[in-house]
C-alpha cells in the first residue's frame, strides 16, 4: 500500500493543517479597534522598545479557529479509548471539575492567613484521612507534587530515619521489572542501586532478594501489583525479610487502581508509599500535568514526614510550616506551599462521590476490564504470562516473529484505527512490550471494539506486514524523527529571511 494521495490544501479532509500562530498572522490585521493612544513623552531615560514587540496580528475568527483547531489535534480519554499502560488514563468525572473551579476553591492565595482559609485546610484534612484510612496506614504526607516526587519524599524520609537511627546504609534495592523512576529516585537520593532478579512468573525473585540483604541495604523499592500487571504474593514475607535485616520497604503506588478499596498496604509491611492522586483519583493528566503525590507513611516514618502538614487546634485548623513547632522531626520541605490543591480537590470529590463500595467497584471493574482483553487478545497476540492479572494485560512480540513487523509497526498501526497506541517497549524486561491498560472507564462494547481491532492488526503483520511497516497512513503526521526531535528541538520560531 502506498500513502494516500497529497491533497493541495495540505488538510486531510476535516483534519486540517495548522500552521503556527505566528505564520498566520497578516500585518495590520485585527480583533479589535482602539482609539489612538495619546501623545507621551517618554520618561523611561531611553530605555523604551525601539522595534515592535513582534506578536501576531490576526482577526478573531483566526484565532478561535487556530486554538480550537489545536484542541481538536489531541487524542485524550475523552475522544476515545486510551490503553497507555502504567499511567491510568481513567475517565474524569466533570462533578469533579465544577468543583475544582468553585471560586472559593480555585481563587485561593497561598499566602492568605489561615483564617480565611479554614475550609481548604480542612479538606485537606479530610482527603489525607480517606488516604490513611484506603491504605491502612497511619500517616500521610500531602505536599509531594507527583509520583516521583513522592518516591524522593519517601526515600528522604527513610533516609532521615536511618540517620536518625545513626546507621548509614548505602543500597537500594529495585527489581529489575521497576518504572525508570525507581532507580532515578534511588540514585537522586545518594544511594546505590542494586538490581533484584525477576522470576520465570514475573515477580521479584524473593530467594535472590532474600541473599541480596544485608547490614547496607536501606530500602527495597517494590512496586505492587508490578509494572508487569502481575501481584507480587510474596510481598509480606519480603517486607519481614527487609525488616529482620534492618531495611525499610517502599511501595511504588502507582498501580494503586488495582487495589483501592481491596488490599490495605497498612497490612502488607509497607513503610512508606506515594499514592499518584492523578492516576487513582482521577485529574486530567495528560501532556505531563497536573499531579499529586502524597506519600502514606508507617509509625517508623510518620516522625520524619515534610513540613507543612494540618493540625487541628481545638476548632482550628492550623498548618505545622517551621520545625519548631513540629512534634516529630520533619526531615525539610517538598515544595513550595501546601500541595496540589486543585487535585486535591478533585480527588476528594471523586472518592466522596463514589463512597467507599464504588471505589472498590472500581478497582474490581478495571481488573476485570484487564483479564477480559487478555483472555480475548491471548491467542492472537503473545502473552508472556499466562494470567490472571491485575489492572494491565501485558504481551510481547513473540506473535510478530518471522513476519517482519516490529511492535512499534503494529502501535502505529493502531493510530490508523483510530486508537492512541498502548504503552510500548516496556517494561524493558520483556521483549518488545505491549502493556495494556483499559480502566474500568470502557464498556464491553469499546472493549470488544478495541480487541477486534488489534486482531484485525495482527492478522495484518502475518498476511501484510509491509503495510504495516508504512503505517500511520491517515494520520496529519506519519513517522517522526524523534531522536532528532529530542536532540535538535526547534524551540523559538524565527521569522523567514526578508521579512
Ligand atoms: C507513573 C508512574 C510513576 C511516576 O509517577 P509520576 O506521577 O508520573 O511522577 C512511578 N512508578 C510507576 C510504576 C508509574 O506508573
Amino acid at each position: 500500500m502506498s500513502t494516500l494521495p497529497p491533497t493541495h490544501s495540505g488538510h486531510r479532509a476535516l483534519d486540517l493543517e495548522e500552521p503556527l500562530i505566528f505564520e498566520l498572522g497578516r500585518p495590520g490585521a485585527r480583533g479589535i479597534d482602539l482609539p489612538e493612544g495619546p501623545e507621551v513623552t517618554p520618561r523611561l531615560g531611553g530605555l523604551e522598545r525601539q522595534r515592535p514587540i513582534g506578536l501576531p496580528d490576526l482577526s478573531e475568527p483566526q484565532v478561535v479557529r487556530h486554538y480550537t483547531r489545536l484542541s481538536q489535534k489531541n487524542y485524550g480519554i475523552d475522544s476515545g479509548l486510551f490503553p497507555l499502560g502504567s499511567c491510568t488514563m481513567k475517565h474524569n468525572p466533570r462533578l469533579n471539575e465544577r468543583l475544582a473551579r468553585l471560586p472559593g476553591l480555585a481563587d485561593l492565595h497561598p499566602f492568605q492567613p489561615q483564617g480565611t482559609v479554614q475550609g481548604a485546610l480542612a479538606l485537606i484534612h479530610t482527603l489525607a484521612g480517606w488516604l490513611t484510612e484506603l491504605t491502612g496506614m497511619p500517616a500521610v504526607a500531602m505536599t509531594p507534587a507527583a509520583g516521583a516526587h513522592g518516591e524522593l519524599c519517601g526515600l528522604m524520609a527513610i533516609r532521615a530515619c536511618l540517620e536518625a537511627r545513626g546507621d548509614a546504609r548505602q543500597v537500594v534495592l529495585v527489581p529489575e521489572s521497576a518504572h525508570g523512576t525507581n532507580p532515578a529516585t534511588a540514585a537522586l537520593c545518594g544511594y546505590q542501586v542494586e538490581s533484584i532478579p525477576g522470576t520465570a512468573d514475573g515477580r521479584v525473585d524473593v530467594d535472590a532478594l532474600k541473599r541480596m540483604l544485608g547490614p547496607d541495604v536501606a530500602a527495597l523499592m517494590i512496586t505492587n501489583p508490578n509494572t508487569l500487571g502481575l501481584f507480587e504474593r510474596d510481598i509480606i514475607d519480603i517486607s519481614q525479610a527487609v525488616h529482620a535485616a534492618g531495611g525499610l520497604v517502599y511501595m511504588d503506588g502507582a498501580n494503586l487502581n488495582a487495589l483501592i478499596g481491596r488490599v490495605r498496604v497498612g497490612d502488607l509491611g509497607v513503610d512508606a508509599m506515594h499514592i499518584n492522586l492523578h492516576k487513582t483519583f482521577s485529574t486530567p493528566h495528560g501532556g505531563g500535568g497536573p499531579g499529586a503525590g502524597p506519600v502514606v507513611l508507617s509509625d517508623t516514618l510518620a516522625p520524619f514526614a515534610p513540613l507543612p502538614y494540618v493540625v487541628k487546634d481545638g476548632e482550628a485548623w492550623r498548618l505545622i510550616e517551621h520545625r519548631h513547632e513540629a512534634d516529630g522531626h520533619p526531615f525539610g520541605r517538598m515544595k513550595g506551599y501546601h500541595g496540589q490543591f486543585g487535585v486535591f480537590v478533585r480527588a476528594l470529590a471523586y472518592m466522596m462521590s463514589l463512597g467507599a463500595d464504588g471505589l472498590a467497584q472500581a478497582s474490581g471493574d478495571a481488573v476485570l476490564a484487564a483479564n477480559y482483553l487478555l483472555a480475548r487478545l491471548k491467542d492472537h497476540l503473545s502473552a508472556p504470562f499466562p494470567g490472571p492479572v491485575m489492572h494491565e494485560a501485558l504481551f510481547d512480540d513473540s506473535f510478530l516473529k518471522g513476519t517482519g513487523a516490529s511492535t512499534l509497526d503494529f502501535a502505529k498501526g493502531l493510530i490508523d484505527e483510530g486508537y492512541h497506541p498502548m504503552t510500548m517497549y516496556f517494561p524493558l524486561v520483556v521483549h518488545g512490550a505491549l502493556l495494556v491498560e483499559p480502566t474500568e472507564t470502557e464498556s464491553k462494547a469499546s472493549l470488544d471494539a478495541f480487541a477486534e481491532s488489534c486482531i484485525a492488526l495482527a492478522d495484518r503483520a502475518r498476511n501484510d506486514p509491509e503495510s504495516l511497516k508504512q503505517a500511520p497512513l491517515m494520520a496529519p503526521r506519519r513517522r517522526l524523527d524523534e531522536t532528532r526531535a529530542a536532540r535538535q528541538p526547534v524551540l523559538r520560531w524565527t521569522p523567514p529571511a526578508g521579512d
